[in-house]
Protein backbone atom coordinates (compact mmCIF):
# COMPACT_ATOMS: atom_id res chain seq x y z
CA UNK A 1 0.00 0.00 0.00
CA UNK A 2 1.21 3.65 -0.41
CA UNK A 3 -0.39 6.87 0.08
CA UNK A 4 -0.62 8.82 -3.46
CA UNK A 5 -4.76 8.99 -2.69
CA UNK A 6 -4.58 9.05 0.92
CA UNK A 7 -7.82 10.09 2.63
CA UNK A 8 -9.24 10.64 -0.85
CA UNK A 9 -12.85 9.41 -1.95
CA UNK A 10 -13.03 7.84 -5.27
CA UNK A 11 -15.64 6.43 -7.25
CA UNK A 12 -15.01 3.73 -9.95
CA UNK A 13 -17.92 2.68 -12.17
CA UNK A 14 -17.73 -0.71 -14.02
CA UNK A 15 -16.07 -2.57 -11.55
CA UNK A 16 -17.46 -5.97 -11.63
CA UNK A 17 -15.89 -7.33 -14.45
CA UNK A 18 -12.54 -9.48 -13.77
CA UNK A 19 -10.20 -9.31 -15.79
CA UNK A 20 -11.80 -5.57 -16.16
CA UNK A 21 -10.08 -2.60 -15.83
CA UNK A 22 -12.69 -0.65 -13.21
CA UNK A 23 -11.54 -3.76 -11.24
CA UNK A 24 -8.02 -2.59 -11.68
CA UNK A 25 -8.93 0.77 -11.19
CA UNK A 26 -10.72 0.30 -7.87
CA UNK A 27 -7.97 -2.44 -6.80
CA UNK A 28 -5.24 0.50 -7.47
CA UNK A 29 -6.93 3.87 -5.46
CA UNK A 30 -7.45 1.39 -2.74
CA UNK A 31 -3.47 0.40 -2.31
CA UNK A 32 -2.96 4.46 -2.95
CA UNK A 33 -4.92 4.59 0.55
CA UNK A 34 -8.49 6.19 -1.23
CA UNK A 35 -11.81 4.98 0.05
CA UNK A 36 -12.85 3.18 -3.07
CA UNK A 37 -17.33 3.00 -4.02
CA UNK A 38 -17.07 0.37 -6.55
CA UNK A 39 -20.20 0.23 -8.78
CA UNK A 40 -21.32 -1.99 -11.41
CA UNK A 41 -24.77 -2.78 -13.21
CA UNK A 42 -23.90 -6.53 -11.71
CA UNK A 43 -24.11 -6.10 -7.80
CA UNK A 44 -22.17 -8.80 -7.07
CA UNK A 45 -19.34 -8.33 -9.13
CA UNK A 46 -18.75 -4.76 -7.42
CA UNK A 47 -19.37 -6.93 -4.25
CA UNK A 48 -16.22 -9.30 -4.94
CA UNK A 49 -14.14 -6.02 -5.89
CA UNK A 50 -15.34 -4.19 -2.61
CA UNK A 51 -14.64 -7.55 -0.86
CA UNK A 52 -10.86 -8.13 -2.14
CA UNK A 53 -10.30 -4.38 -1.24
CA UNK A 54 -10.89 -5.04 2.39
CA UNK A 55 -9.38 -8.37 2.36
CA UNK A 56 -6.24 -6.37 1.58
CA UNK A 57 -6.64 -3.97 3.84
CA UNK A 58 -8.05 -0.92 2.05
CA UNK A 59 -11.55 0.69 2.33
CA UNK A 60 -14.22 0.02 0.01
CA UNK A 61 -17.62 -0.30 -0.16
CA UNK A 62 -20.07 -1.34 -2.85
CA UNK A 63 -23.74 -0.32 -5.05
CA UNK A 64 -25.37 -1.70 -7.79
CA UNK A 65 -25.31 1.04 -10.66
CA UNK A 66 -26.87 1.22 -13.67
CA UNK A 67 -24.15 4.26 -15.17
CA UNK A 68 -27.04 5.11 -18.06
CA UNK A 69 -29.87 5.97 -15.40
CA UNK A 70 -30.01 9.28 -13.69
CA UNK A 71 -32.02 8.14 -10.50
CA UNK A 72 -28.95 5.06 -10.47
CA UNK A 73 -26.74 8.22 -10.30
CA UNK A 74 -28.87 9.90 -7.55
CA UNK A 75 -28.46 7.02 -5.36
CA UNK A 76 -24.68 6.93 -5.70
CA UNK A 77 -24.15 10.41 -5.08
CA UNK A 78 -26.22 10.31 -1.79
CA UNK A 79 -24.39 6.99 -0.66
CA UNK A 80 -20.99 8.88 -0.93
CA UNK A 81 -22.34 12.11 0.35
CA UNK A 82 -23.65 10.27 3.66
CA UNK A 83 -21.80 7.37 4.06
CA UNK A 84 -18.09 8.50 2.69
CA UNK A 85 -17.81 12.30 2.77
CA UNK A 86 -16.40 14.75 -0.24
CA UNK A 87 -16.26 13.14 -3.56
CA UNK A 88 -12.66 13.71 -4.96
CA UNK A 89 -12.06 11.12 -7.57
CA UNK A 90 -14.63 10.14 -10.18
CA UNK A 91 -13.83 7.62 -12.83
CA UNK A 92 -16.25 6.99 -15.42
CA UNK A 93 -15.34 3.52 -16.55
CA UNK A 94 -17.99 1.19 -17.33
CA UNK A 95 -19.08 0.18 -20.75
CA UNK A 96 -20.20 -1.87 -23.81
CA UNK A 97 -19.01 -2.12 -27.21
CA UNK A 98 -21.59 -2.77 -29.59
CA UNK A 99 -19.42 -4.14 -32.66
CA UNK A 100 -21.57 -3.95 -35.49
CA UNK A 101 -21.05 -3.12 -39.33
CA UNK A 102 -23.27 -0.36 -40.86
CA UNK A 103 -25.76 -2.73 -42.10
CA UNK A 104 -26.30 -4.58 -39.23
CA UNK A 105 -26.33 -1.46 -36.55
CA UNK A 106 -30.05 -0.84 -35.73
CA UNK A 107 -31.26 2.86 -34.49
CA UNK A 108 -31.57 0.97 -31.00
CA UNK A 109 -28.39 -0.47 -30.82
CA UNK A 110 -26.90 2.76 -31.57
CA UNK A 111 -28.72 4.48 -28.96
CA UNK A 112 -28.08 2.14 -26.40
CA UNK A 113 -24.27 2.13 -27.18
CA UNK A 114 -24.62 5.88 -26.57
CA UNK A 115 -26.79 5.81 -23.52
CA UNK A 116 -24.22 3.50 -21.52
CA UNK A 117 -20.76 4.81 -22.75
CA UNK A 118 -21.27 8.37 -23.35
CA UNK A 119 -24.58 9.88 -21.71
CA UNK A 120 -23.70 7.56 -18.64
CA UNK A 121 -20.67 9.66 -18.01
CA UNK A 122 -22.75 13.36 -18.95
CA UNK A 123 -25.05 12.04 -16.17
CA UNK A 124 -22.19 11.23 -13.89
CA UNK A 125 -20.53 14.23 -14.27
CA UNK A 126 -23.52 15.99 -14.41
CA UNK A 127 -24.29 15.09 -10.74
CA UNK A 128 -21.09 14.91 -9.33
CA UNK A 129 -20.14 18.46 -10.24
CA UNK A 130 -21.88 20.22 -8.08
CA UNK A 131 -21.20 18.29 -5.24
CA UNK A 132 -17.08 18.50 -6.12
CA UNK A 133 -17.48 21.95 -6.78
CA UNK A 134 -19.11 23.19 -3.14
CA UNK A 135 -16.60 20.73 -1.78
CA UNK A 136 -13.35 22.14 -2.89
CA UNK A 137 -13.18 20.42 -6.11
CA UNK A 138 -12.44 17.04 -7.59
CA UNK A 139 -10.62 15.02 -10.58
CA UNK A 140 -12.45 13.01 -13.24
CA UNK A 141 -11.22 10.26 -15.29
CA UNK A 142 -13.29 9.47 -18.37
CA UNK A 143 -11.97 6.14 -20.05
CA UNK A 144 -12.32 6.73 -23.49
CA UNK A 145 -10.56 4.25 -26.62
CA UNK A 146 -8.48 4.76 -29.33
CA UNK A 147 -11.50 3.66 -31.15
CA UNK A 148 -12.63 7.33 -30.37
CA UNK A 149 -9.60 8.64 -32.23
CA UNK A 150 -9.17 6.02 -35.11
CA UNK A 151 -11.65 3.98 -37.39
CA UNK A 152 -11.74 0.79 -37.39
CA UNK A 153 -14.82 -2.05 -39.17
CA UNK A 154 -17.63 -2.31 -36.83
CA UNK A 155 -16.39 0.29 -34.37
CA UNK A 156 -19.30 2.80 -35.42
CA UNK A 157 -21.57 3.14 -32.29
CA UNK A 158 -18.40 2.32 -30.40
CA UNK A 159 -15.79 4.98 -32.01
CA UNK A 160 -18.88 7.17 -31.99
CA UNK A 161 -19.27 6.91 -28.12
CA UNK A 162 -15.55 7.28 -27.74
CA UNK A 163 -15.02 10.00 -29.83
CA UNK A 164 -18.11 11.87 -28.28
CA UNK A 165 -16.65 10.86 -24.71
CA UNK A 166 -13.20 12.52 -25.44
CA UNK A 167 -14.62 15.87 -26.83
CA UNK A 168 -17.24 16.04 -23.68
CA UNK A 169 -14.42 15.53 -21.42
CA UNK A 170 -12.57 18.92 -22.84
CA UNK A 171 -15.09 20.65 -22.80
CA UNK A 172 -15.66 20.19 -19.08
CA UNK A 173 -12.18 20.61 -18.51
CA UNK A 174 -12.50 23.98 -19.25
CA UNK A 175 -15.65 25.02 -17.85
CA UNK A 176 -15.00 23.17 -14.80
CA UNK A 177 -11.17 24.15 -14.24
CA UNK A 178 -12.22 27.40 -12.34
CA UNK A 179 -13.98 25.41 -10.03
CA UNK A 180 -10.94 23.55 -9.49
CA UNK A 181 -12.48 20.37 -11.19
CA UNK A 182 -10.00 18.56 -13.42
CA UNK A 183 -11.23 16.56 -16.04
CA UNK A 184 -8.72 13.97 -17.98
CA UNK A 185 -9.17 11.41 -20.43
CA UNK A 186 -7.20 7.64 -20.73
CA UNK A 187 -7.55 5.72 -23.90
CA UNK A 188 -6.58 2.56 -23.52
CA UNK A 189 -5.57 0.09 -26.56
CA UNK A 190 -5.72 -3.16 -26.60
CA UNK A 191 -5.89 -4.49 -22.69
CA UNK A 192 -6.78 -7.79 -21.44
CA UNK A 193 -10.45 -7.95 -20.11
CA UNK A 194 -13.66 -9.83 -20.43
CA UNK A 195 -14.40 -7.40 -23.32
CA UNK A 196 -11.82 -7.96 -25.09
CA UNK A 197 -11.85 -11.88 -25.06
CA UNK A 198 -15.99 -11.36 -25.91
CA UNK A 199 -14.83 -9.02 -28.64
CA UNK A 200 -12.05 -11.22 -29.72
CA UNK A 201 -12.89 -14.95 -28.78
CA UNK A 202 -9.73 -15.24 -26.89
CA UNK A 203 -9.63 -17.11 -23.92
CA UNK A 204 -5.66 -15.63 -22.91
CA UNK A 205 -4.06 -12.46 -23.71
CA UNK A 206 -1.57 -14.50 -26.05
CA UNK A 207 -4.30 -15.74 -28.30
CA UNK A 208 -5.42 -12.25 -29.19
CA UNK A 209 -4.77 -11.93 -32.82
CA UNK A 210 -3.94 -8.78 -33.56
CA UNK A 211 -0.97 -8.49 -30.58
CA UNK A 212 2.21 -8.80 -32.86
CA UNK A 213 0.97 -5.57 -34.49
CA UNK A 214 1.18 -3.70 -31.05
CA UNK A 215 4.82 -1.70 -31.29
CA UNK A 216 5.12 -2.78 -27.58
CA UNK A 217 4.29 -6.55 -28.87
CA UNK A 218 1.52 -7.53 -26.30
CA UNK A 219 -1.79 -6.94 -25.28
CA UNK A 220 -2.00 -4.63 -22.09
CA UNK A 221 -2.79 -5.43 -19.00
CA UNK A 222 -5.50 -3.88 -17.17
CA UNK A 223 -3.30 -2.71 -14.12
CA UNK A 224 -1.40 -0.49 -17.25
CA UNK A 225 -3.97 1.05 -17.61
CA UNK A 226 -4.89 1.57 -13.85
CA UNK A 227 -1.43 3.55 -13.48
CA UNK A 228 -2.46 6.25 -15.72
CA UNK A 229 -5.92 7.11 -13.72
CA UNK A 230 -3.85 6.90 -10.77
CA UNK A 231 -1.31 9.63 -11.64
CA UNK A 232 -4.83 12.18 -12.72
CA UNK A 233 -6.80 11.24 -9.61
CA UNK A 234 -3.19 12.19 -7.62
CA UNK A 235 -2.37 15.71 -6.63
CA UNK A 236 0.50 14.68 -8.75
CA UNK A 237 -1.71 16.05 -11.63
CA UNK A 238 -2.98 19.00 -10.29
CA UNK A 239 -1.95 21.21 -13.52
CA UNK A 240 -3.13 18.58 -15.90
CA UNK A 241 -6.66 19.17 -17.14
CA UNK A 242 -8.07 18.29 -20.62
CA UNK A 243 -5.46 16.30 -20.91
CA UNK A 244 -5.48 12.55 -22.91
CA UNK A 245 -2.98 9.56 -21.99
CA UNK A 246 -2.65 6.90 -24.41
CA UNK A 247 -1.94 3.31 -22.82
CA UNK A 248 -1.73 1.46 -25.95
CA UNK A 249 1.36 0.04 -26.53
CA UNK A 250 2.39 2.83 -29.11
CA UNK A 251 -0.79 1.53 -31.36
CA UNK A 252 -2.06 5.52 -31.96
CA UNK A 253 1.87 6.38 -32.69
CA UNK A 254 2.32 3.86 -35.02
CA UNK A 255 -0.71 5.18 -37.52
CA UNK A 256 0.07 8.39 -36.56
CA UNK A 257 -3.92 9.56 -35.96
CA UNK A 258 -4.14 10.49 -32.45
CA UNK A 259 -6.34 13.87 -32.78
CA UNK A 260 -8.58 13.91 -35.93
CA UNK A 261 -11.30 14.94 -33.56
CA UNK A 262 -9.65 17.96 -33.18
CA UNK A 263 -8.42 19.20 -36.49
CA UNK A 264 -12.54 18.11 -37.51
CA UNK A 265 -15.27 21.22 -38.18
P1 LIG B 1 -15.59 -5.19 -19.23
O1 LIG B 1 -14.65 -6.26 -18.81
O2 LIG B 1 -16.77 -5.58 -20.06
O3 LIG B 1 -16.11 -4.38 -17.96
C1 LIG B 1 -17.07 -3.35 -18.10
C2 LIG B 1 -17.97 -3.34 -16.89
O4 LIG B 1 -18.95 -2.30 -17.09
C3 LIG B 1 -18.73 -4.66 -16.72
O5 LIG B 1 -18.66 -5.09 -15.37
C4 LIG B 1 -20.14 -4.28 -17.11
O6 LIG B 1 -21.14 -5.00 -16.42
C5 LIG B 1 -20.20 -2.82 -16.67
N1 LIG B 1 -21.34 -2.14 -17.28
C6 LIG B 1 -21.85 -2.31 -18.52
N2 LIG B 1 -22.93 -1.53 -18.68
C7 LIG B 1 -23.11 -0.87 -17.51
C8 LIG B 1 -24.06 0.07 -17.04
N3 LIG B 1 -25.09 0.49 -17.81
N4 LIG B 1 -23.93 0.54 -15.79
C9 LIG B 1 -22.94 0.12 -14.99
N5 LIG B 1 -22.02 -0.78 -15.35
C10 LIG B 1 -22.10 -1.27 -16.61
O7 LIG B 1 -14.83 -4.07 -20.07
P2 LIG B 1 -13.35 -3.45 -19.93
O8 LIG B 1 -12.58 -3.95 -21.08
O9 LIG B 1 -12.83 -3.56 -18.56
O10 LIG B 1 -13.71 -1.93 -20.28
C11 LIG B 1 -13.74 -0.89 -19.32
C12 LIG B 1 -13.73 0.42 -20.06
O11 LIG B 1 -12.55 0.51 -20.86
C13 LIG B 1 -14.91 0.57 -21.04
O12 LIG B 1 -15.36 1.90 -21.03
C14 LIG B 1 -14.28 0.22 -22.37
O13 LIG B 1 -14.96 0.82 -23.45
C15 LIG B 1 -12.88 0.78 -22.20
N6 LIG B 1 -11.88 0.21 -23.09
C16 LIG B 1 -11.53 -1.11 -23.04
C17 LIG B 1 -10.57 -1.60 -23.91
C18 LIG B 1 -10.10 -3.04 -23.90
O14 LIG B 1 -9.30 -3.42 -24.76
N7 LIG B 1 -10.52 -3.86 -22.96
C19 LIG B 1 -9.98 -0.75 -24.85
C20 LIG B 1 -10.37 0.58 -24.88
C21 LIG B 1 -11.30 1.05 -23.99
P3 LIG B 1 -21.81 -6.26 -17.10
O15 LIG B 1 -20.73 -7.27 -17.21
O16 LIG B 1 -22.91 -6.62 -16.16
O17 LIG B 1 -22.29 -5.77 -18.46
Amino acid sequence: MANRLDAKVAVVTGTGSYPGIGHAIAIACASEGATVLCTDLDEMGAQACAEEIKREGGKAHFLRHDVSSPSSWGEVLEYTKVELGPLDVLVNNAGIAVLKSLDDLTLDDFRRQLDVNLVGPFIGMRSAIPYMRGTGGGSIVNIVSIAGSIGSPMGIAYGASKGGLWAMSKAVAVECAPDNIRCNTVHPGTIWTNMLAVSTGATAPTEVPFASSVPLKRVGDASDVANAVIYLSSDESCYVTGAEIYVDGGITSQVGLSRPIETAG
